[in-house]
């Protein structure tokens, strides 16, 4: 397959795209027997549903969780994880007719999904339900009452049912497996939020006790290592990812025994990293595929170099298409989709009339029903090719693919190495593309395909501690029930400093019983942020929220006269109003993008943790950060040229952050051939390469991290480079940075010196972020202060082999 898209030809370009071809060999599943204590009314709806007998880590893992050890099984895509909480959960809802079953999922449509496989099983009295924003009122006490395999979602956990125990107390009480599925996805701020929900659902289940929420008789019984716990068994499941007990066991406090080992079978896999050919410089105007692009990622500060990613993954879709091969193209945005499937769809239908229609988008926001339809009609054969947002990574199940042609890096090993599984379920040889954006994270990792292959996926980051996360769930457990000594413990690290801040700031009393929450309404708490209530992005002449946005990137995203994309539509910002927290547009398609201009600075409030190399000082701490977004610029969407640049008067945003940085003195600068008039460009090119390289060490995004970087800071008294997580209180990025620092800083340096460009580009250097219009930029400079850098970090801190 892959010779079929190497054989296409790259008008006037010389060499192969394809950088590097790496061949999974397939593997025999190992099946273990049906553990004992699994019913035969289970065994037999099982094999009703195609299940003849588990995988030997399905087993294992069933097995732990049934003797009551926590249990996260971390495989494989199509390893069949639900099997793993299935058994345990219903054996005990079917042996215990008064237990019952809480499972978690980070997406409504996989709770549905989920919930549709346990009622395929038909087993009488577990009377499975979805308990999410979509169940009608009516149909919610019935669930609360007769329901005992409830599927729902961290957000629905914290705004219904939490806050509303007493009314499931029955349920709480007889608890005996909480699921967390798909738990790769908690990270992050949102990752940190939902450890401290779990470790309230622990709290409220404890406090409903009467009946024993365990199997009677498993407990101990089956020789557990561990303490029996007391409470509610978690089961968690996870994409393949580095040290998943350790992460399991932040997200829920509890000690967690993980399973690893995959034991499903699975197809032969040949997967290809494809380097988009350089575009021959401009003589006409820029393909509209690669403006489409450059809009959907925020504008970039100069044209592409490369030919699109999303223009080289419609063309390989239109060749696996046209050859009969069933493709799947993930991109990460709605908008790419559509433009893939529209370019693939054109080039098809030029070649052969009426081809064309094999070809569709697919994205999260389609209806059920569209969304199945389409499924269908790709696993009969009417639909050859299909591109999606990364929406079906969770939970829908599509199979029978013979290719997956992946459009851009999805920013972690994990999600990459789970789409690329969509891949060959049958069993049969599939095909898995890269294909390369132009950007120096994807640019490194098709160069260095060791980055990618026989290495473990990353880490899942999260910051349970962060006290801008702690603080509010600490307010909505005592606004539950009065918080105790023994909860704080629960809570963990910097429970007690932030429970006598609150009661400090008026937030919660201290009584002899323990601490209240002060106010009659429920505090509010957003999961997903932490910088307060969303801005909405509402249309002035028919008052629709087209959606919102986080406050920490409203001056960016929605200031006024900013253009702002919604599902493909242009609009254009009228007013930002920040005291109502709302953002009001007009739908209008102008010639131009937009790009906002900041002035940011950065005090050090305190170091952790640093490291004393001599002419080199890499630190971690707190600091805080202003930025103020003071202009922006309209740029002609087809060239790039600057059209005007417009004042704005916003007011500066104060952000208390945790950040990595590192200190060089301007003797080892000038020793190393790094001229004092270039320092300021050569600190800054490497700022913007490290930010764009710090996902390969931790889960995160180039958007959740932002970077300053100055010849000579007031605070450091030298050249400076920061690099902060961009949520208050940090979220784990920053401080995995400072971990894993000379892995981190080795990749960015040989991002930059291995590209070929010559001044910088936005494939090494350059940022699409860049406050300051990307300049100044030193592109061989940086070089050498990351080689000094280097040099000096390993006299001192050896380099982590393998820990990514
Ligand atoms: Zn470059
Ligand atoms: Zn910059």
């Amino acid at each position: 397959m892959l010779d079929l898209l190497r054989a296409r030809a790259h008008g006037g370009t010389t060499g192969t795209p394809v950088t590097h071809v790496e061949r999974v060999p397939a593997r025999p599943g190992t099946v273990a027997d049906w553990p004992e204590w699994v019913p035969a009314e289970l065994r037999a709806a099982l094999a009703g549903q195609g299940v003849v007998a588990p995988w030997r880590h399905q087993a294992e893992a069933a097995g732990h969780a049934y003797a009551g050890r926590h249990v996260v099984v971390a495989t494989g895509t199509a390893s069949g994880k639900s099997l793993a909480y299935q058994l345990p959960a219903l054996a005990t809802l079917l042996a215990d007719p008064r237990a019952t079953v809480l499972y978690l999922a980070p997406t409504k449509a996989l709770a549905a999904d989920q919930l549709r496989a346990v009622a395929a099983l038909g087993l009488d009295g577990v009377r499975p339900a979805c308990y999410d924003g979509d169940t009608p009122r009516a149909e919610r006490d019935w669930i609360r009452q007769h329901s005992r395999f409830v599927l729902t979602n961290p957000d629905m956990l914290h705004h219904g049912i939490l806050p509303g125990h007493a009314k499931w107390s029955a349920f709480l009480r007889r608890l005996a497996f909480v699921v967390v599925d798909e738990c790769h996805t908690y990270r992050g701020v949102f990752g940190s939020h939902v450890a401290h929900v779990l470790r309230r659902l622990r709290r409220q289940a404890a406090r409903y006790p009467g009946t024993p929420r365990s199997v009677p008789g498993q407990r101990g019984a089956s020789g557990g290592t561990g303490p029996a716990p007391d409470g509610p068994v978690f089961v968690l499941a996870s994409a393949t990812s580095g040290d998943p007990a350790a992460a399991a066991e932040r997200l829920t406090g509890l000690p967690v025994t993980a399973v690893t080992e995959d034991t499903a079978p699975r197809g032969g896999l040949t997967f290809a990293l494809w380097e988009p050919p350089l575009l021959p410089p401009p003589s006409d105007g820029p393909d509209p595929a690669d403006l489409a692009e450059s809009a959907a990622g925020a504008g970039v500060d100069a044209a592409p170099v490369r030919r699109s990613a999303l223009r080289e993954t419609a063309d390989l879709l239109g060749d696996t298409v046209a050859a009969g091969v069933r493709t799947l193209a993930f991109v990460r945005s709605r908008r790419g989709a559509e433009v893939i499937a529209t370019t693939a769809r054109r080039s098809l239908d030029e070649a052969v009339p009426g081809l064309g229609a094999r070809v569709a988008a697919y994205r999260s926001g389609y209806l059920r029903e569209e969304r199945r339809s389409l499924e269908q009609a790709l696993l009969g054969g009417e639909l050859l090719g299909l591109a999606s947002t990364s929406a079906l990574e969770l939970g829908v199940d599509l199979v029978g693919l013979d290719a997956v042609l992946i459009c851009g890096y999805p920013g972690t090993r994990a999600s990459l190495w789970q789409q690329a599984g969509r891949a060959g379920r049958s069993g049969r040889e599939a095909l898995a593309v890269l294909v390369a954006r132009d950007d120096p994270l994807d640019t490194y990792l098709v160069h260095h395909p060791e980055a990618l292959f026989g290495r473990p996926v990353e880490a899942t980051v999260l910051d349970p501690a962060n006290p801008y996360v702690l603080g509010p769930q600490l307010c909505c457990a005592a606004a539950e029930s009065p918080l105790t000594p023994a909860d704080l413990e629960l809570f963990g690290e910097g429970a007690k400093e932030a429970v006598e801040a609150l009661v400090a700031g008026g937030a919660l009393r201290r009584r002899p019983t323990g601490w209240y929450w002060r106010h009659a309404g429920r505090p509010e708490v957003d999961l997903r942020g932490t910088g307060g209530a969303p801005v909405d992005v509402v249309e002035s002449s028919t008052g629709r929220l087209l959606g919102t946005v986080d406050p920490a990137s409203s001056h960016f995203q929605v200031h006024p006269g900013a253009v702002y994309l919604h599902q493909g539509v242009s609009y254009v910002v009228d007013d930002l109003d920040l005291d109502d927290g709302c953002a009001l547009v007009h739908a209008e398609e102008p010639d131009w993008s937009t790009h906002p201009r900041d002035v940011t600075s950065l005090s050090v409030v305190s170091v952790r943790s640093y490291l004393d190399c001599g002419p080199v000082g890499m630190f971690l701490g707190e600091v805080d950060v202003t930025s103020q977004v003071v202009s922006y610029q309209r740029r002609r969407l087809a060239s790039g040229e600057v059209l005007a640049t417009l004042p704005l008067d916003l007011p500066a945003r104060e952000l208390r952050t945790v950040a990595v940085w590192f200190t060089v003195s301007p003797e080892s600068l000038a020793a190393a051939g790094v001229e004092a008039a270039e320092v300021p460009g050569a600190l800054h090119a490497a700022e913007h390469a490290a930010i764009g390289l710090l996902p390969l060490v931790a889960t995160c995004d180039r958007w959740d991290i932002g970077g300053l970087s100055t010849a000579n800071h007031p605070d450091t008294e030298a050249p400076t480079v920061f690099v902060y997580d961009g949520h208050p209180g940090g979220a784990g990025f920053a401080e995995r940075a400072y971990r894993a620092a000379s892995a981190w800083l080795s990749a960015t340096r040989d991002a930059i010196a291995e590209c070929g460009c010559e001044a910088g580009c936005p494939s090494c250097v350059q940022s699409p972020k860049c406050g300051n219009g990307n300049n100044p930029l030193a592109k061989p400079e940086a070089v050498r202060v990351l080689d000094v850098v280097l040099t000096n970090l390993a006299q001192v801190a050896p380099a982590e082999p393998g820990d990514t």
